[in-house]
């Protein structure tokens, strides 16, 4: 486990900047140090414990790039067609017999190894066969159509970085240097609760007072997207003793622990009573819209954090503090959020130095560029404002008002959940 110490999450000031928190975190989570070994096909979203070097270059050996006629550069036709003579014929797979002769072609397919001696092979679609020969034009390049050994990866190249979470590409290169299996970070071990008198799991009886526990799915899915073991524990009641004692049960086989709902100031808020008992708590104040405050905390030197209840300040403080906390965990590096321009189809006014996202769903223009429209209501407990649009526009702290036709940034819901 990472051990962090009590005021790991003290912060001076009243408001904090989402920056200042994804810093905050990036600075003060200690990475887990265990890993593991996995299977390659297993390997996929897992966060890499070493650098990979090229045990052999890339390709490994010259091969064809093309079906067709491979010959030595200096036999190119020069000036007009040339008819050579067919000796020896390479298919991928394949050890050339000999090196290519004077004034010859060698028929030859993709993948296949150069002959010794070749260096440019012409694409079958280019020649034509007469008489036995085969007739190739004048024009080509010295080394057209040739694939060198290393020049996708030299030999030796650290291809592979430590910290970097492994995707579908990532995973075929190390397939292409032949590995069966890869050194990872072991999976992060998260707990997550929900709080509230009003949830019940669906499944269950619900009164007419009560509604379903979303969010603690939502939290869940967004975990397993970014490769966490999660520990489900259900819904606990607005009593600070019991989710005290829960708490401080699970902290030291977990890496972080994770609830959502009660942590306003209401008096029927308890998360943040029970946290103060079982450890340490710190309120970050962070300035984001939609968001509320995030309990920040330490019990038994494992991280906590207190995420709001209503699911759309749940959904956007999970990305902005609860991510970066696991990517810390698992020594990633922050992937840095990349919004995309799109065209505002909209207007609308913000308070200035806070940031904002606003739900917004695309469309192509009347121009054929991308516009953002933003979803018609506000309310931060409206689930069917995440599940019926593409994304989040960001608007930053400096912006006052968007107007129809300005270009803002874009995040969608598949970048955010990654
Ligand atoms: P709270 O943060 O506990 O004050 O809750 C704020 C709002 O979010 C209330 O309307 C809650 O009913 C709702 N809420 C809290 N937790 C959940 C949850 N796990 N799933 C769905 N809605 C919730
Ligand atoms: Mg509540």
């Amino acid at each position: 486990m990472a051990q962090l110490s009590d005021d790991c999450f003290a912060f001076g000031g009243p408001m904090m900047s989402v920056d200042e928190a994804v810093g905050l975190i990036a600075a003060r989570v200690g990475k887990v140090a265990e890993i593991e070994t996995v299977a390659l096909a297993e390997a996929d979203g897992r966060i890499l414990a070493h650098d990979v070097a090229a045990p052999l270059p890339l390709p490994p050996f010259t091969n064809s790039a093309v079906d067709g006629y491979a010959i030595a550069s200096r036999d190119l036709p020069k000036g007009e067609d040339e008819a050579f003579p067919v000796l020896g014929r390479v298919q991928a797979g394949a050890s050339p017999d000999d090196a290519i002769k004077s004034r010859h072609a060698v028929r030859i397919f993709t993948g296949a190894p150069m002959p010794a001696g070749a260096d440019t092979v012409f694409m079958q679609e280019d020649v034509r066969l007469e008489d036995g020969k085969v007739v190739l034009p004048a024009g080509l390049k010295p080394g057209a159509n040739v694939r060198p050994a290393g020049e996708d990866i030299p030999l030796g190249h650290a291809a592979l970085k430590a910290g970097q979470r492994l995707r579908p590409q990532d995973v075929a290169l190390i397939a292409a240097f032949g590995l069966t299996h890869v050194v990872v970070v072991r999976r992060i071990r998260v707990a997550v609760f929900s709080t509230g008198n009003e949830l019940v799991s669906p499944g269950e009886a619900r009164g007419a007072p009560q509604l379903f526990d979303s969010n603690r799915f939502m939290l869940i899915a967004m975990l397993r997207r970014l490769g966490c073991d999660v520990s489900d524990l259900g819904i606990f009641r607005d009593e600070t003793a019991s989710l005290a004692k829960a708490l401080k049960q699970v902290a030291g086989s977990h890496d972080l622990l994770l609830t959502t709902g009660g942590v306003s100031t209401g008096e029927e808020d308890h998360v943040k009573a029970a946290v103060e008992s079982a450890g340490s708590l710190v309120l970050w104040r962070i300035a984001i819209k939609p968001g509320r405050p995030v309990a920040m905390g330490i019990i038994g030197g494992t991280p906590f954090i207190g995420l709001p209840g209503n699911p759309v300040a749940s959904f956007v403080t999970f990305v902005h503090v609860v991510r970066p906390t696991i990517l810390a965990l698992s020594g990633a590096r922050q992937e840095k959020l990349t919004p995309m321009p799109v065209r505002a189809a909209f207007s609308y006014r913000k308070k200035i130095a806070r940031r904002e996202y606003v739900r917004v769903t695309l469309r192509k223009g009347a121009d054929g560029a991308v516009e953002a429209i933003k979803f018609p209501r506000e309310g931060a407990g409206l689930l069917s404002s995440l599940a019926d649009t593409d994304g989040l526009a960001e608007l930053s702290e400096d912006v006052t008002q968007v107007s129809p036709g300005e270009t803002i940034g874009f995040l969608s819901w598949a970048s955010l959940t990654n």
